[in-house]
């Protein structure tokens, strides 16, 4: 038997198997649902929270129009995920 092929397993065992990324991606896709879930607005990138933007002409204060003075933006997915999780409680809540 030639050497190669008794060290190849573990090899592909120790390195990236397609199983185990599959259940790496898997596992953060999951996180990301339940971060989504428990926080689903982050700090609007285009304000950075301050709420106003600065207009180039003379600095004017206008208030942000990406997060409607808001401050906060929704996440990426965010409302894509909400949508799904409240018609799955309300259609499991429903009564027949
Ligand atoms: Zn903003």
């Amino acid at each position: 038997m030639r050497p190669g092929l008794l060290a190849l397993p573990p090899l592909l065992a120790s390195h990236l198997s397609p199983g185990l990324v599959v259940l790496v991606l898997l596992a953060l896709a999951a996180g990301y649902v339940a971060l989504a879930l428990a926080r689903p607005t982050r700090r609007c990138p285009r304000c950075a929270g301050e709420r106003v933007t600065r207009t180039r002409w003379r600095h004017r204060i206008r208030p942000c129009r990406r997060c409607s003075a808001t401050g906060r933006a929704p996440r990426l997915l965010a409302p894509l995920i909400h949508r799904t999780y409240w018609l799955i409680r309300h259609e499991r809540t429903r009564k027949p």
